[in-house]
């Protein structure tokens, strides 16, 4: 069997693996890595449609010059199939290959002439690294894998073995690094390894106004931030099943709170994907009755962006849960789409002001004048205004002089577990 190309008189798929077997020989005895490029080029089939295949084979012959010309025997290249092309690189790590990939990329998008047309050719590339142990038959399918991510990117870039999106349990793609975070909350949910910290919000006239559940995660002592698994969560419908977690587990500890003589609220975060689903009443009914909570301590937080288009679901779930007793507040305004017209169709009786607007304070007088604003209409609206993540007194001064009703922030207490805050409230009541 001929192992070469007549068309580029590269070796062909048989002699590519011929290579690629003497070169995993060679990098054991060395034990330096090889690479290889999988180069497929983007929208080839239109070329061959528009210019026909002999146009197709002139195009691939003048690429196949370029990339000879370009790597002047750097590297073996082999022709795979029709648009399809090989790189092996002897001595070359990841990093190597990725500068070779990025150097191949612009060799290949010089406009190339055909007839009296000009074409702008791109290409998908995948790399993969040779590992010890691993068959070349293997190490090609890693790299042909790797071009079909970049493929499916869109085209005309670059991706590594081992970087490829992958699909989650639940179909949704995802990298590889959201993957073992949805991992670790599958482990955490069935092991224990979820926990709510309580940060109290502490009212203008000094009693505490709530305080917020805020989810932790930690797997094996390793803990994940909020800010990493709740988009995961997010994205893949857990935060269905750790939604719910939490809305039984905010609900007995305010029952606990209730026990201990405090009628404090339990502020809960509830993601717009719980909102939308039809089960969410039975849910937020399921944790009132289990816990024996008292409904009107019980607040559900909901970003603003809910609201920007509130589906039959998301207003039965809010009427229902208002008609339980459940108190509602508005979560991080003023960062999402909605504004200030959209608080009038909202059944919510808190505001709370993002971050955003408080780390700037006192000095922008821009930013005051909109907490101003939104505190003024927020009351002329029956709410209770909140400004979230203080973090200093001169802050606090100002957000206090222009009429915010409450206080959450670092400056009186960080997110704390349920075991620290009953002895913070009792040591706060004897002040
Ligand atoms: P959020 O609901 O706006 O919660 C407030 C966040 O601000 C918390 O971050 C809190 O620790 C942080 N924070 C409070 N005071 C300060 C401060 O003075 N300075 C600074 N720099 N930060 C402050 P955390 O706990 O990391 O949570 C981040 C976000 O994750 C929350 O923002 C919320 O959107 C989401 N989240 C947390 N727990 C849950 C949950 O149980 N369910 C859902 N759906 N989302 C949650
Ligand atoms: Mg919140
Ligand atoms: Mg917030």
């Amino acid at each position: 069997m001929s192992s070469i190309d007549t068309l580029t008189g590269f070796p062909n798929r048989f002699g590519c693996l011929q290579m690629a077997e003497q070169l995993s020989s060679d990098a054991v005895v060395s034990g330096q890595p090889y690479a290889i490029l999988w180069i497929d080029m983007d929208r080839f089939k239109q070329v061959n449609e528009s210019f026909g295949h002999m146009g197709g084979d002139e195009v691939i012959k003048s690429l196949a010059i370029r990339f000879r010309t370009r790597m002047g025997g750097r590297a073996e290249l082999c022709r795979m199939g029709a648009d399809e092309f090989v790189l092996l690189v002897p001595r070359c790590d990841r990093d190597q290959a990725q500068r070779l990939a990025t150097e191949l990329c612009s060799t290949i998008e010089e406009p190339i002439a055909v007839g009296n047309l000009v074409l702008h050719p791109t290409a998908s590339i995948g790399i993969a690294i040779f590992e010890l142990g691993e068959g070349s038959l293997e190490l090609l399918e890693r790299a042909d894998r790797a071009m079909l991510a970049a493929k499916t990117k869109g085209g005309q870039g670059v991706v590594c073995s081992g970087d490829e999106p992958i699909p989650g349990r639940l179909g949704v793609t995802l990298a590889r690094e959201e993957l073992a975070v949805e991992n670790s909350l599958h482990f955490a949910l069935e092991n224990g390894g979820l926990c709510l910290h309580y940060q109290p919000i502490i009212h203008a006239h000094g009693h505490i106004e709530a305080v917020e559940a805020l989810m932790r995660c930690s797997v094996n002592g390793e803990s994940i931030p909020p800010g990493k698994f709740i988009p995961v969560a997010e994205k893949t419908g857990l935060i269905i099943r750790l939604g719910e977690w939490c809305l039984l587990q905010g609900a007995m500890h305010a029952r606990r709170l209730f026990d201990a003589g405090y009628d404090t609220k339990v502020a809960i975060n509830v993601s717009r994907a719980q909102l939308i689903s039809p089960k969410f009443t039975q849910a937020l009914h399921a944790a009132l009755i289990c816990s024996n909570a008292q409904p009107g301590q019980i607040e559900l937080e909901l970003t603003e962006s809910l609201f920007m288009d509130v589906s039959d679901h998301v207003q039965r779930n809010l009427k229902n849960a208002l008609a339980a007793g459940v108190r509602l507040a508005i979560d991080d305004f003023g960062t999402g789409y909605s504004c200030l017209a959209n608080l009038k169709d909202i059944p919510a009786g808190k505001l709370k002001l993002d971050r955003a607007f408080v780390t700037v304070l006192p000095e922008d007088r821009r930013a005051l004048s909109v907490v101003r604003a939104m505190t003024q209409l927020g009351h002329e609206l029956g709410m209770t205004i909140v400004a979230e993540g203080c973090e200093r007194q001169e802050e606090i001064d100002a957000l206090l002089e222009v009429g915010v009703d409450a206080i959450q922030g670092y400056f009186y207490a960080r997110p704390m577990p349920e075991e620290q805050l009953l002895p913070w409230l009792q040591q706060r009541s004897a002040t």
